[in-house]
C-alpha cells in the first residue's frame, strides 16, 4: 500500500480497520488533526510511512484470568497489554481494573501514554493494560488472588528493560505491591519491572504525588505565562482518587481555593473551599472508604449531591481528575459561562473533542493531560533509574525535578503551540506535535 499522507485518508483507513473501536479512534483523530502538516513536510518521515506505525500498536497480548475467589469460586475475567511502541525504551504505562476495560480503552490509553511519554524527555515507550474486573466492594484477600492471578499470565511479556507498567484507576499502591510479590516469586528476581512500587522495595519518593503535584506545577506555569498566580483562584476537581486528591492538595497549598471534589455517583461542594487537612484526611482514608465523599460530608467537610458532576459549579480553574470523556459540550459551555479560563486535564482525554472545540472557539487556555498530567510517568521513569541503579533519592531533590520536568514540558507546548503572530497558546497542537516529532524521529533512525 502506497504511504498515506493525507488526515481523511489515514483516517479513513484506521476507521475502516477499526470502527467499533471508538476511543482509539477518537484518541488518533485528536492527535493526527496536528501532525499530518508536519508529516507531509517531512520526506523521511512519509517515506517511512511513520504515522500509520505509530498509529498502530506494536504487539497487543490478550489472556484470560481464571482464578478462585476466597469463597472457593471460580472466576473468569478478560485481561489485556497493549504494547504500542517501544522506539523511545521499554513499553510504559499503567494498569487498569474498572468493568469498563475493553480494548478500545486500553488502545487509546496506550497510544496516548506514547505522546505523554516523548514528551517527559525521558527514555520510555508507550503501554497501557488492565482487566475487566471490578474491585468495588471486595475483600483486601480477593484483591489479593485477583492481582496474582493476574500477574500470573502477565509476567512473560514484561521485565525492567521490555514493559514496566504501573498503576491506573482502581490500582495502587496495594496492588502494585501484591502484583511486584506475584512477578518476584514466580521469576526469583528483584527488578525494577512495576513502578508505584511500595518504598521498602524499591519504590520512589514523590511517585504517590506526582500526578496530581505535577498538574499544579504545570497550572503555575501556566499561571506565569499569562502573568497571573494560582493562589486567590477558585478551583474544581473531579474524581476522589489518587490524582484528584494530590492536586487538591497541592493546589490548596498554592493558595487556591479547591471547592469540588466528585466520583462515580456524585459531587462533594464546599463553598468556602476544602482546606488542606479534609483533603490530607480524604487521602490517608479514601482507600479503606466505600465513598469517602460521604464520609467528608460526615466530617463536616462539605455537602454531598449525589448523580451531580461539578461543571455547573462557579470557578476560574476546571481540572478533570476522574476518568475519559467525562466533561462534554454542555459541561464545557456552562464553564465558559461561568466565567472559567482555564481547564487542565488530569485524567486521560476527559474532555470530549465537542467540548475541545469549545474551548478552542471561547479561546479559553485548555491543556490536553499527556502534557499536564505526564508528572506521575515522569516519575516512574525517575523510579526506573533509581532502581537501574539500586538508589534512592530523596524526596526534595525528586520533586525538584518533577517541576523541572513539568516546567519543560510547557515550554514544549508553548514553543509548537503558538499560532502565528497570535498570544494564544494551542496546548493540545503544543503537546502533539513536540511529542510527534521526537517520536518519528526515533523511528526514522532505527529504520523499518
Ligand atoms: P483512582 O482509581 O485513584 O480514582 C479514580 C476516581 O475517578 C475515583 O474517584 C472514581 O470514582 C472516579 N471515577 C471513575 N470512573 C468514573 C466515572 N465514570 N464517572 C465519574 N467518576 C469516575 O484513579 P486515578 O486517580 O489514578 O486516575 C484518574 C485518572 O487519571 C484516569 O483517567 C487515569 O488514567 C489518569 N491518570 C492517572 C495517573 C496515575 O498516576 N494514577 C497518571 C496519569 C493519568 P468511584 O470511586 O466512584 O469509581
Amino acid at each position: 500500500m502506497p504511504q498515506l499522507s493525507n488526515f481523511d485518508e489515514i483516517y479513513q483507513f484506521l476507521h475502516k480497520r477499526f470502527e467499533n473501536e471508538k476511543e482509539y479512534l477518537q484518541a488518533v483523530h485528536e492527535v493526527l488533526q496536528d501532525i499530518v502538516p508536519i508529516y507531509n513536510a517531512n520526506e523521511a518521515y512519509k517515506s517511512l510511512d511513520v504515522i500509520r506505525r505509530l498509529c498502530m500498536p506494536e504487539r497487543i497480548i490478550y489472556f484470560t484470568i481464571s482464578w478462585m475467589n476466597s469463597d472457593g469460586d471460580i472466576e473468569v475475567n478478560q485481561g489485556w497489554r497493549v504494547q504500542h511502541n517501544s522506539a523511545m525504551g521499554p513499553y510504559k504505562g499503567g494498569l487498569r481494573f474498572h468493568p469498563t476495560v475493553n480494548l478500545s480503552v486500553l488502545k487509546f490509553l496506550a497510544f496516548e501514554q506514547c505522546f505523554k511519554n516523548a514528551l517527559t524527555g525521558l527514555p520510555m515507550g508507550g503501554g497501557k493494560g488492565g482487566a475487566d474486573f471490578n474491585p468495588k466492594g471486595r475483600s483486601d484477600r480477593d484483591i489479593m488472588l485477583f492481582c496474582q492471578a493476574f500477574m500470573r499470565e502477565l509476567q512473560r511479556h514484561i521485565g525492567a528493560n521490555t514493559d514496566v507498567p504501573a498503576g491506573d484507576i482502581n490500582v495502587g499502591a496495594r496492588e502494585i505491591g501484591y502484583l511486584y510479590g506475584e512477578y518476584r516469586r514466580l521469576n526469583n528476581r528483584f527488578e525494577g519491572v512495576l513502578t508505584g512500587k511500595g518504598l521498602e522495595f524499591g519504590g520512589s519518593y514523590v511517585r504517590t504525588e506526582a500526578t496530581g503535584f505535577g498538574l499544579i506545577y504545570f497550572l503555575e506555569a501556566v499561571c506565569r505565562a499569562q502573568d497571573s498566580v494560582v493562589e486567590g483562584k477558585t478551583v474544581i476537581v473531579s474524581g476522589a482518587g489518587n490524582v484528584a486528591l494530590h492536586a487538591a492538595l497541592k493546589a490548596s497549598e498554592k493558595g487556591a481555593k479547591v471547592v469540588t471534589l466528585s466520583n462515580s455517583r456524585g459531587l462533594l461542594y464546599n463553598e468556602q473551599g476544602l482546606s488542606e487537612a479534609d483533603i490530607t484526611w480524604a487521602i490517608e482514608n479514601h482507600n479503606q472508604r466505600d465513598n469517602i465523599l460521604l464520609d467528608m460530608e460526615d466530617e463536616g467537610m462539605g455537602k454531598w449531591q449525589a448523580d451531580e458532576t461539578p461543571w455547573h459549579i462557579k470557578c476560574d480553574i476546571a481540572l478533570p481528575c476522574a476518568t475519559q470523556n467525562e466533561l462534554d459540550e454542555c459541561d464545557a459551555r456552562k464553564l465558559i459561562e461561568n466565567g472559567c479560563t482555564m481547564i487542565l486535564e488530569g485524567a486521560n482525554m476527559p474532555c470530549t473533542d465537542k467540548a475541545q472545540n469549545v474551548f478552542f472557539d471561547a479561546k479559553v487556555t485548555y491543556v490536553p493531560g499527556k502534557a499536564s498530567n505526564a508528572g506521575g510517568v515522569a516519575l516512574s521513569g525517575l523510579e526506573m533509574s533509581q532502581n537501574a541503579m539500586f538508589s534512592q533519592r530523596n524526596a526534595e531533590t525528586l520533586d525538584e525535578q518533577l517541576q523541572t520536568i513539568m516546567n519543560h514540558i510547557h515550554n514544549l507546548c508553548v514553543t509548537e503551540g503558538k499560532l502565528g503572530g497570535e498570544t494564544y497558546i494551542n496546548y493540545m497542537k503544543g503537546a502533539n506535535v513536540a511529542a510527534f516529532r521526537k517520536l518519528a524521529d526515533a523511528i526514522v533512525a532505527q529504520g523499518v
